[in-house]
């Protein structure tokens, strides 16, 4: 019997072929809301585990963890149709201020456990994963802490909620010396917080209850589509074929029409892969020829060396590589007031914030915005089934060349 979590019964309930969708398919993909949510979640296990160890966690510090973490999640991301980034990334940042907040409040040695993952058993053989974001000591209570990252309004209804309890219930068994529990709920947009104990009967009750939901999610026989504004911004709708075939713009293009043209897509993609892996053979093969004609060149004491069709020429120049940690260097730099005279800006970074709206809005102005696709091809038909990123084809046809020998042909 499978063991469900909580987002699986979320999506189950907002629509049950969405959640039949993410369980059969190996594709992961997120929502910006999903991305919003595992990227402050990520940010707070991190936070915690050096709270755990005597450091307090400042704003910027949990910030600039976010920023990390929401990169890192962006890379699963199916953004919903009009949703627009820099909403969900703004609010990520009040977020991740408003837990600072919470955590200055404490020096996390009322910290128990964090980031918890854990599975409750259930009557009738059936099971549940739990997940709970703190337990903390709180006098004689072990208070169950739960971060909201949405919009969801201050609930009086907390001893309700099945999820909370459920969760209680596993603390209760896996806790030592946890008499009292105590539900909590911190709402990370607002900075509202609830909180309520629990009854041991309640858990009970609510594992009773979870139990027979499972089994309807289980026994259901068809997963039937729930088509209507939820779409739009559903991670699955590629794949669904209820909400493809209620697209009028889709049956302007035969079927057929788009499986050949995501055939010859994958038969370039693997003739570029070729390519490039042909590529990097030929450049190993051009260093080794090349270190034995600067061997030789050194042996002789020649900087030309000739050959039937061609001469070499050899230029040898100093090259400067930094360390790589160059904390000392900026240091001094500054200290001779020559950084801010040849310090680079990170144009990098710089034109990432503007495509996300988060940059100084003068220089985005300044910024000429220009749209690209990038196209991941997933291969069927194959055990490992890994995935190839295509840059964009600009990015493609960029080389650079640090040519340490000039060809010049005899006959030119
Ligand atoms: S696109 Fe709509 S109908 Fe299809 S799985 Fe997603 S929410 Fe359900």
């Amino acid at each position: 019997m499978p063991t469900l979590s909580f987002g699986d019964i979320r999506k189950y309930e907002g629509c049950p072929h969405a959640y039949r969708l993410s369980a059969m398919s190996d594709d992961w993909r997120i929502s910006l809301r999903d991305c919003l949510d595992v990227s402050i979640h990520r940010m707070m296990a991190h936070a915690n585990s050096r709270r755990v160890m005597g450091h307090p966690i400042t704003s910027a510090e949990a910030l600039a963890m976010f920023r990390e973490e929401w990169d890192a999640c962006m890379e699963d991301v199916y953004a919903g149709e009009g949703q627009d980034i820099a909403e969900f990334y703004r609010k990520g940042e009040i977020c991740a201020r408003k837990f600072a907040e919470f955590a200055g409040n404490s020096d996390g040695r009322d910290i128990i456990a964090f980031d918890i993952r854990g599975v409750q058993s259930l009557p009738r053989g059936r099971s549940a994963r739990i997940s709970i974001d703190e337990i903390y000591r709180r006098g004689d209570s072990a208070v169950l802490c739960r971060y909201i990252t949405d919009e969801t309004g201050l609930r009086k209804d907390l001893a309700e909620d099945l999820e909370a309890r459920v969760s209680a219930l596993w603390a209760t068994y896996s806790l030592q010396g946890t008499d009292r529990i105590v539900l909590q709920w911190r709402y990370l947009l607002t900075g509202d917080e609830t909180e309520c104990p629990v009854r041991k009967q309640s858990m009970g009750e609510a594992a009773e209850k979870l139990s027979e939901e499972i089994a309807a999610i289980e026994s259901d026989p068809d997963y039937p589509p729930v088509l209507g504004e939820g779409c739009s911004e559903c991670p699955h709708r590629n794949r669904c074929r209820h909400y493809l075939s209620s697209i009028n713009g889709r049956e302007s293009m035969p079927q057929e029409e788009i499986e050949s043209l995501v055939e010859e897509y994958s038969d370039l993609d693997e003739k570029i892969a070729a390519l490039r892996q042909r590529m990097e053979m030929l450049q190993s093969r051009r260093d080794t020829v090349k270190a034995k004609i600067v061997a030789y060149a050194d042996s002789t004491r020649c900087d030309m060396v000739d050959g039937r069709d061609a001469t070499i020429g050899i230029r040898r120049y100093k090259k400067a590589n930094l360390p790589k940690d160059k904390t000392a260097v900026i240091k001094r730099l500054k200290e001779t007031g020559q950084y801010d005279s040849i310090s680079m800006v990170n144009y990098s970074r710089l034109r990432s914030d503007i495509a996300k709206g988060i940059a100084d809005p003068v220089i985005a102005k300044m910024a000429e915005i220009t749209y690209d696709v990038r196209m991941t091809l997933t291969r069927k038909r194959r055990s490992d089934r890994k995935s190839t990123r295509v840059a964009p084809t600009r990015a493609e046809h960029t080389i650079t060349w640090a040519p340490m020998i000039t060809l010049r042909t005899a006959r030119g």
